[in-house]
């Protein structure tokens, strides 16, 4: 009978959580790791933390222990009614179901405190995440995200290295980025079959950017980098006010040579603010 109770619960709970593929679903199932992982994060008292895809809530109680308030955003339906009863008794967690890539994140915004940001992400929406999170980076002051390894190395990546891209711009434009920990497929399940990396944001306090300006920025770095191979100011004047684009080359120190992947994060910002 006991046994039957059991495999009842596991055909209710586990079987319907059998992993997503479409989901991004690699569930952390090692607890050496979680604990790991969870230790690195750092959330100062009052602080509110933001869970993105809970999953079965492998690290959410573990950040709940840190905090007075968790709001965790799923989208798997599944996984937000098994978590619905699995951390019922945490009073402190406010359980979401929606997709965060359309969730507002205002609506949870507390004046005056700025939250922290945690997700071992869905892999495939990695990079739209992040970059949700930095265009509302006035509500937040850090975040920890699990990512695959080309992602992180791509957040870290200098100027003049294939690496240095887009995403190395808009991130470092908003955070300073440090790697935390290297995560090997193991841990997960499924295992993965790309390497992972814990990375660390620790978004900057000095607004760089008005929050009106933010996707006409992303947007002027995505037509430098559109052709990374050809020079940058040809690029940028078949889009931009020439006349501005070719003041802003001759009055710095770029050379009017320079390819997109040359421009440091500065720079970038220098030459939107000429541009606008
Ligand atoms: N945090 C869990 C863990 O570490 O075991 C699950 C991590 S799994 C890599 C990614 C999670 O994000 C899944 O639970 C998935 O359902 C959820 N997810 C995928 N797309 C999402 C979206 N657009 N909005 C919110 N959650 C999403």
């Amino acid at each position: 009978m006991l046994y039957y109770a059991g495999t009842v619960y596991f055909l209710r709970h586990e079987v319907r959580l059998r992993a997503k593929k479409h989901l991004g679903q690699n569930f952390l199932i090692n607890p050496h790791y979680i604990e790991k992982l969870a230790a690195s994060i750092h959330v100062a008292p009052g602080v509110p933390i933001l869970e993105i895809g809970p999953g079965k809530g492998a690290i959410t109680s573990l950040l709940a222990q840190k905090t007075d308030a968790l709001f965790a955003v799923e989208k798997d339906h599944e996984a937000v009614a098994y978590l619905r009863q699995t951390l019922a008794s945490h009073r402190n967690i406010t359980l979401i179901e929606a997709d965060v890539l359309k969730f507002d994140l205002a609506s949870i915004a507390v004046p005056e405190t700025l939250m922290v940001a945690v997700g071992n992400l869905p892999y495939n929406i990695a990079s739209p995440i992040m970059l949700k999170i930095l265009r509302n980076n006035r509500f937040f002051s850090a975040g920890y995200f699990m990512l695959q390894r080309e992602v992180g190395d791509r957040l870290l990546a200098r100027p003049r290295t294939k690496e240095y891209s887009f995403l190395t711009v808009a991130i470092n434009t908003f955070a300073r980025v440090h790697r935390l920990h290297l995560v090997p497929p193991g841990v997960f399940s499924p295992v993965p079959k790309v390497r992972s990396v814990f990375m660390h944001l620790a978004i900057r306090k000095e607004t760089r950017l008005a929050d009106s300006d933010i996707d006409n920025y992303f947007s002027l770095v995505t037509t430098a980098f559109s052709q990374r191979r050809k020079k940058v100011i040809n690029t940028l004047c078949h889009r931009y006010h020439e006349d501005k684009v070719r003041q802003f080359f001759s009055e710095g120190r770029i050379h009017d040579t320079a390819r997109a992947e040359e421009l440091s994060v500065d720079e970038y910002l220098g030459l939107f603010k000429a541009v606008s």
